[in-house]
């Protein structure tokens, strides 16, 4: 049997998948699972799936030691190194120098390294992530696949900053956006789903997990969205405020003396959902919590839906209309409530909301949940990791050919 294996390499945590490899190409999906607490003290190995459940404490887990917990768990369920064909690796920030998935090489490894600048918490972890990977299964293909490539089709005017161009030529300075799979995912599987070419949908998707994002798609290609330089602009989310006015920094500086990279660091982790609501980044939480009456989940609930539908809006303008908004991630997939809300809002557009169909909606299921076709909203449930593996398949078959 052979196989695809998908790694995510964070800071302190390696997410895995593995994928058999059927006739006609298909991939299905065998285990999947994590090594937690790399860099810590004690760490934790997990995977489950039809390979079979396993949790093994590691002892101060490194990249190394969590792939030499993920090959044991693999050879004991009979899955031999020899046997993964390739290994596709999540990257969050590919900037100006990868607008598609690659096949690694050294120095492609060192590139995504230099880009660390844009995206210091990820792409270290996943160029370390990419070497130990080579030398853990010597025989696979190893692919990268980016988080902001989807996005590299955005003519400048929308990936430009409004500040000096010379910003721009020195620094590769733009918005690069992310998500990018997950938003080629789901755009993908909706057109097929309304039986129409992708390239004759305006559509806008929206990607509401933890971290959100919109990308609005036009001829089948991106042609906005709301994330920038890093996944901090945009839209409200779990933790990330989203765009704010920048002169905040100065302002906090001068009455809080709050570095930038402090003021960043409250951005990312403390502000958003969590930070309005005081209670929780969790949108279950805040939907319940507010149920009880709770003012601070009201409003962070409030916030959240009103930036979106604002921004969803704003997006029918370089699609020239709107055809399909697709809902996706955790949030888009399972909360009706949000989705409901948002579409409410929305109603200038000529959006309707089928609340039944909306309720029906949720915990993996797809559907359209608005009452008109024209435009249509549907929820898509997202699957970053097959696309990786699909990815790494093909560009694994191609660089055997060679
Ligand atoms: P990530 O971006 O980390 O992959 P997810 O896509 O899993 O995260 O999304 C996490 C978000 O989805 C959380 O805010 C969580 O509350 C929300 N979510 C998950 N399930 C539900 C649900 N049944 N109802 C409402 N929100 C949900």
């Amino acid at each position: 049997m052979n196989t695809i294996l998908v790694v995510n390499c964070g800071s302190s945590s390696l997410k895995f998948a593995l994928y058999a490899l059927e006739a006609g190409d298909a991939l299905r999906k065998l285990a999947s699972g994590l090594v937690e607490g790399i860099g810590t003290e004690k760490g934790l190995f997990k995977a489950k799936g039809e390979l079979g459940a396993a949790e093994t404490a590691l002892e101060k887990p490194t990249h190394l030691s969590g792939f030499g917990a993920l090959k044991d768990y693999l050879e004991g369920a009979g899955v031999r190194g020899e046997q993964v064909l390739a290994v596709g690796h999540r990257v969050v920030q590919g900037g100006a120098v990868f607008s598609e998935s690659v096949v690694l090489d050294d120095a492609k490894i060192d590139q995504v390294e230099e880009l660390a600048a844009m995206a210091p918490l990820h792409n270290r972890a996943h160029a370390l992530g990419m070497r130990e990977a080579t030398k853990a299964w010597p025989g696979a293909v190893q692919v990268a696949v980016f988080d902001t490539a989807f996005h590299a089709t955005m003519p400048p005017k929308a990936y430009l900053f409004a500040m000096p161009y010379e910003l721009y030529e020195k620094l590769a300075l733009r918005k690069y956006g992310f998500h990018g799979t997950s938003h080629r995912f789901v755009s993908a599987r909706a057109a097929e789903a309304l039986g129409r070419p992708l390239g004759e949908i305006r559509m806008i998707t929206a990607h509401l997990g933890n971290g959100c994002s919109l990308a609005a798609i036009k001829d089948g290609k991106v042609v906005d969205t709301t994330m920038g330089l890093t996944p901090l602009d945009g839209l409200m989310m779990g933790t990330r405020s989203g765009a704010t006015d920048p002169s905040v920094f100065d302002y906090l500086e001068r009455k809080l003396g709050w570095s930038a990279s402090r003021t960043v660091q409250v951005m990312n982790k403390e502000s958003g959902l969590l930070g309005i609501s005081g209670l929780s980044q969790d949108m279950r939480t805040l939907v319940a919590a507010r149920a009880e009456g709770h003012e601070g989940a009201k409003l962070a609930i409030e916030m959240f839906v009103y930036r979106l539908a604002k921004l969803i809006s704003s997006f029918t303008i370089p699609l020239g209309g709107l055809d399909a908004l697709v809902f996706t991630g955790g949030i888009g997939e399972n909360s009706y409530v949000v989705r409901g809300e948002a579409m409410d809002l929305l109603a200038p557009l000529g959006l309707e909301l089928d609340a039944e169909a909306n309720a029906k909606a949720v915990g993996g299921a797809e559907g359209k949940i608005s009452v008109g076709d024209d435009p249509v909203a549907l929820v898509v449930p997202t699957d970053e990791e097959l696309l990786i593996a699909k990815d790494a398949l093909a560009l694994a078959r191609g660089a055997r050919k060679e």
